[in-house]
C-alpha cells in the first residue's frame, strides 16, 4: 500500500527536520502511540562535528550521514517520511504547507499536512548579515555540499595556481584560503586546511610549500569565545606555529570575486581597510533564522520580540501557541545554538510525549473504573482500591520536570592532531588542550556516531587518510 490512512484513535504528530534535535527526538520516542510523520528535505541525519573533516577528505562524507529510512525502519508502528521542505506553517487551521525541493519532481509538488502535535526542529540557515557578495561568492560549511564544494575548489585553487604561466600574484590569490568567522567551524575548517596542507599537499606539489597560506578573520577580540581564556590563548599560540594567519577585530564588509574587504580596529582605536585576494573563501559567522521559522514567528503575538528564533518555554512549548513544539537551533530556549543542547532538548520532547501518551491511556482505563464501579457494587472496594493507585501512578507521571539543560562540555579540533576541550567535570571545570585531547576528541566523537555502521567508517577513514594519506583527485 503506497499511501496508509493515519490512524483515526491517535493523534496525529508532525516533526519538521532530520537533523539532531529531530532525530534525537524519534530515536526515544514511543511511535506506536501516535501517527508520526516526518518531514525534511534531507533524507538522512548529518553528524555535524565530523563534517569539517570532510572538506579535506580526512572522513568520507558517506561516513557522516545516516539515512533516515534505516532509522524509521527500527521504530515500531508506522512512521512516514516526507522528503520535503515545510514552507509555512499554519496554526490557526493546524496543518504544514510542504513542497519538494529536489531535483525529480512528480505531478505534485506541493501539499498541506495537517497536524495535531508538532515539533519544529528545522535547525539555522547561515547568517550573512546582508554583507554583499557573501552568498555569490564564498562557501559556507553546514550540510554535506558544502564540505563537498569546499574540498573541489581546495584542490581546484592548487591546480589552477600551477597551471603553465601562471603570475606570482595570481598564484598567491590562489592559494590564499581566507576563513571568515573565528567561532568553532572556522576554527576546526582552517586547522583541517592547514594538516591537509602540511600533510600531503606538500608533498605531493612540492612547488608551492612556501605559497598555500591559511587566514582566519574574526571580528571580537579572539577566536572560541566560547572556551576558556587559557584554551583560546593555546589555540592562538598553535595556530601561529602551525602558520595560521589569525586577523582578530577585523570585520568583513565586503565579499568580491576575487577577495574579500575589512575593518581592522588598531590598538589606538583608529580603523583601517584590508583587502584580502582569495582563491577560496570559507564564510562561517554563525546562525540566522530559517524563513519558514520567521513567518510563523510574524504570525504569533508573542514572538514579536523574539530574534534569533522560536521563544519557548521550559517545556519547550513555542510561545503563543497550542500543541507546537521548538527544539535545537530554531528555538531560543537560552542555551547555545550546539548539537548538544538540540539533542537533550529531543530527548526530552520524546519523554514528555511518551508520558502523554501513557497519562492519556492510565486516564481512560480510570474513566473505565469508575463507570463499572456502579455496575460492580459487589466489588466496589477492589475496583477503588485499583483507581486509587492509578491515580497515584498517574500523578507521578504527570509530574514531568521542565527541561533542563546539562553541559558535558566544549570540544574542538584546531589541526595538527590537536584539541582543546573545555569539560564538565564533577561540577568544576576542567580544561585541557593537546595530543591527549586530541585522542579524547577523536574517541568522544566517534562514540558519538549514529550507528556502528558509521563509527567503523570514520575510524577507517581516519585510519586510510593516515597511511595512504588524503585523496588530492579533484572529483
Ligand atoms: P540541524 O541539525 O541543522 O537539522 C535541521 C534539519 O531541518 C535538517 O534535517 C534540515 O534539512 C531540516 N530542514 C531545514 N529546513 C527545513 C524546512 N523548511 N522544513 C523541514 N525541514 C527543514 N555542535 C556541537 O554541540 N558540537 C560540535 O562539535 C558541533 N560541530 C559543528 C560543526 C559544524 C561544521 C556545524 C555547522 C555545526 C556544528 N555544531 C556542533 C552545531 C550543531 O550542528 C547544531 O547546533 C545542530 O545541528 C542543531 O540541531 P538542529 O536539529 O536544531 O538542526
Ligand atoms: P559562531 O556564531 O560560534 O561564530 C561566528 C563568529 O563569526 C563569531 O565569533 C563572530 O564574531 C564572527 N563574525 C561575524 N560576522 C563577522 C564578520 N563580518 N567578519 C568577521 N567575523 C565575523 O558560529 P559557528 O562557529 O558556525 O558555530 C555555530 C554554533 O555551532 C555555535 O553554537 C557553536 O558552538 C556550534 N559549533 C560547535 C562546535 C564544537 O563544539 N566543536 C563546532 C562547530 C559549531
Amino acid at each position: 500500500e503506497p499511501q496508509v490512512e493515519p490512524d483515526p484513535s491517535k493523534k496525529t504528530l508532525v516533526i519538521l527536520g532530520t537533523g539532531w534535535g529531530s532525530i534525537s527526538l524519534l530515536k526515544r520516542l514511543d511511535t506506536e502511540n501516535y501517527n508520526v510523520v516526518v518531514i525534511s528535505p534531507r533524507n538522512y541525519f548529518l553528524f555535524t562535528p565530523l563534517l569539517p573533516s570532510c572538506t579535506t577528505g580526512t572522513v568520507e562524507h558517506r561516513s557522516i550521514m545516516e539515512p533516515v529510512r534505516t532509522i524509521l525502519r527500527q521504530k515500531k508502528g508506522r512512521v512516514t517520511f516526507y522528503e520535503a521542505e515545510a514552507s509555512s506553517i499554519d496554526p490557526e487551521r493546524k496543518v504544514v504547507r510542504i513542497f519538494d525541493t529536489s531535483e525529480i519532481k512528480g505531478s505534485t509538488t506541493e501539499t498541506e499536512v495537517p497536524y495535531d502535535m508538532l515539533v519544529i526542529g528545522v535547525g539555522a540557515e547561515n547568517a550573512t548579515f546582508g554583507i554583499p557578495g557573501v552568498r555569490e561568492h564564498s562557501c559556507f560549511l553546514k550540510e554535506i555540499g558544502d564540505a563537498q564544494k569546499i574540498r573541489k575548489r581546495i584542490m581546484d585553487c592548487v591546480e589552477t595556481a600551477m597551471f603553465k604561466d601562471q603570475s606570482p600574484e595570481e598564484i598567491d590569490r590562489l592559494l590564499h584560503m581566507v576563513v571568515v568567522g573565528g567561532g568553532p567551524t572556522g576554527v576546526e575548517f582552517a586547522g583541517e586546511l592547514q594538516d591537509f596542507f602540511q600533510e600531503d599537499i606538500k608533498k605531493l606539489v612540492p612547488e608551492i610549500a612556501d605559497r598555500f597560506r591559511v587566514t582566519l578573520i574574526e571580528a571580537l577580540p579572539n577566536v572560541l569565545p566560547m572556551f576558556s581564556r587559557q584554551l583560546i590563548e593555546y589555540t592562538e599560540r598553535s595556530f601561529k606555529e602551525e602558520k595560521i594567519n589569525i586577523h582578530t577585530k577585523t570585520v568583513v564588509k565586503k565579499v568580491n570575486e576575487k577577495s574579500v574587504e575589512a575593518e581592522v580596529t588598531r590598538p589606538d582605536g583608529t580603523k583601517e581597510t584590508i583587502v584580502f585576494p582569495y582563491g577560496l573563501l570559507v564564510w562561517a559567522t554563525g546562525n540566522a533564522v530559517r524563513p519558514v521559522v520567521r513567518d510563523l514567528m510574524s504570525k504569533i503575538p508573542a514572538q514579536k520580540n523574539s530574534r534569533r528564533g522560536l521563544a519557548v518555554n521550559e517545556y519547550l512549548v513555542v510561545q503563543g501557541t497550542r500543541d507546537i513544539w521548538a527544539i535545537g537551533d530554531c528555538a531560543v530556549a537560552g542555551y547555545a545554538p550546539t548539537a548538544q543542547v538540540a539533542a537533550q532538548e529531543g530527548t526530552f520532547l520524546a519523554r514528555l510525549f511518551n508520558n502523554m501518551a501513557k497519562t492519556e491511556a492510565l486516564e481512560e482505563k480510570i474513566r473505565h473504573l469508575s463507570s463499572s464501579l456502579n455496575l460492580e457494587p459487589g466489588n466496589s472496594a477492589e475496583i477503588s482500591q485499583e483507581i486509587a493507585e492509578l491515580e497515584r501512578k498517574l500523578r507521578r507521571i504527570k509530574d514531568v520536570k521542565p527541561f533542563q539543560y546539562s553541559h558535558q562540555g566544549s570540544l574542538a579540533y584546531i589541526g595538527s592532531e590537536k584539541a582543546v576541550a573545555d569539560i564538565t567535570w564533577f561540577n568544576g571545570n576542567v580544561a585541557a588542550a593537546g595530543s591527549l585531547t586530541f585522542l579524547f576528541w577523536r574517541s568522544a566523537y566517534v562514540s558519538m556516531c549514529f550507528s556502528m555502521r558509521n563509527k567503523l567508517l570514520v575510524i577507517n577513514d581516519w585510519l586510510k587518510s593516515k597511511v595512504f594519506g588524503r585523496d588530492l583527485s579533484r572529483e
